[in-house]
């Protein structure tokens, strides 16, 4: 008997699962796009997105993904030849280096491997010794997805003041924003990168850059950036199709607008409460599990894991055994193991991630890990008794 039949449901993250107000405002006749209510709507869309940043700089969108945003953050900010500072923390970490290699940018990597958020002490001895100040930014993934783990970005803002560097700070939230607590201005964070499927909880589509006004004058010495992708039209728009360098992502903006509606009604603070208490029953159930058994959370230590995503190794095959058992059985989607391959394991099999970002509530986790118990149960994996009932007891607490 199988029991995916209803509604599927997509655990992965990213994209996320979307709210039925956000699919029901992008369900409408194309508008005007020169006139009315699309291009009425922007000053606030951009202030609003602003606001869940938590900063009072700018936000350029663009029609991309993340990797979109990855390119437009390094072509405002740094020129071919000049030098980077990658601290990687998984996969993501070096897909932006990879960006930067792309472009002629010299990469100087500080690798932490892929259990462990960056150490401190390693990026200040390296901005200490880059003493002609060659390094023009310093790029930090907020939460790597591959790895979930969770980087105190205003720990690299303080290392980066102790050596008294110059570079911008540049972060990676398209995991995190909206999920984790992410403050771009009391972290002094530079330049910040999102996305709109994940915390956003928006279709992807839309990239985000946000940046300050340090960030501004260092795009005023860039010579020349591709027209595409200079932010300087893009925040500062004579015309609406200046916003986009061309025509509107109509509904996406309409879907935009309704999620950030629906975060601004629930208030960033609860939003960050809710992915707290939910990311806490996730690893209470994660952990009664691999009391026995093969199961692990591949961080950890629970100060340094995502409240958005969960990486969890089970050895191999089995994650990706687990992964399909419960897609066919539950109609669950859980996440693959990405960026954790091995000789022994080159597809990452031995992982499965569970995605716990954006429009999420209890009953749909509680799902999430059944179907993951039952998932276990069905293919004789060895776990601990009670995780489902220990995740209700964390959502249960006052
Ligand atoms: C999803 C993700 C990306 C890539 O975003 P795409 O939209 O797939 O290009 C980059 N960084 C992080 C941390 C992510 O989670």
């Amino acid at each position: 008997m199988s029991g995916a039949g209803g509604r599927p449901y997509l655990a992965i993250p990213g994209p996320s699962v979307m709210p039925d107000r956000v699919l029901r405002a992008m369900n409408r006749a194309s508008p005007n796009i020169y006139a009315g209510e699309l291009v009425d709507m922007m000053p606030k869309l951009v202030a609003d997105l602003c606001g869940v940043a938590r900063t009072k700089g700018h936000a350029a969108i663009y029609i991309g993904n993340g990797h979109a945003a990855w390119e437009a953050s390094l072509a405002n900010t740094v020129q071919p030849g000049e030098k980077v500072l990658v601290l990687a923390t998984g996969r993501f970490g070096h897909g932006w280096a990879e960006v930067a290699e792309a472009r002629g940018i010299e990469v100087q990597m500080l690798d932490f491997g892929r259990q462990a958020p960056v150490d401190a002490q390693a990026v200040e001895d390296a901005l200490r010794a880059d003493k002609a100040h060659e390094i023009k930014a310093v790029l930090v993934t907020h939460v790597d997805t591959s790895s979930s783990v969770l980087n105190d970005v205003a720990g690299v803002r303080a290392t980066m003041d102790a050596a008294g560097h110059p570079a911008l700070l540049a972060a990676d939230c398209i995991a995190s924003l909206a999920c984790d607590r992410f403050e771009m201005d009391a972290w002094g964070v530079d330049v910040m990168v999102a996305g709109s499927q994940k915390g956003l909880m928006t279709p992807p589509g839309l990239g985000f850059v946000f940046f300050n006004d340090k960030a501004t004058d260092v795009r005023r010495t860039v010579p020349r950036v591709s027209r595409y992708w200079d932010w300087v039209p893009r925040t500062e728009p004579e015309l609406f199709y200046q916003y986009f360098g061309g025509t509107a992502p109509t509904h996406h903006l309409y879907g935009l607008r309704e999620a950030l509606d629906m975060l601004a009604e629930e208030g960033i603070e609860a939003v960050w409460a809710r992915h707290e208490r939910l990311a806490r029953a996730v690893w209470a159930a994660c952990e009664t599990w691999g009391a026995k058994g093969p199961l692990r959370l591949n961080i950890a230590d629970a100060a340094q894991r995502s409240r958005a995503v969960t990486s969890l190794a089970i050895g191999k095959p089995l994650g990706e055994e687990l992964r399909q058992w419960v897609e066919a059985h539950m109609g669950v989607t859980l996440g693959i193991g990405l960026g954790m391959q091995t000789e022994d394991d080159p597809r990452s099999t031995g992982y499965f991630r569970i995605g716990h970002m954006g429009h999420l509530n209890g009953h749909a986790l509680l799902g999430v890990l059944g179907a993951v118990e039952a998932g276990l149960s069905a293919l004789n994996i060895a776990h601990g008794d009670g995780a489902v009932q220990a995740a209700a007891q964390v959502l249960a607490a006052p």
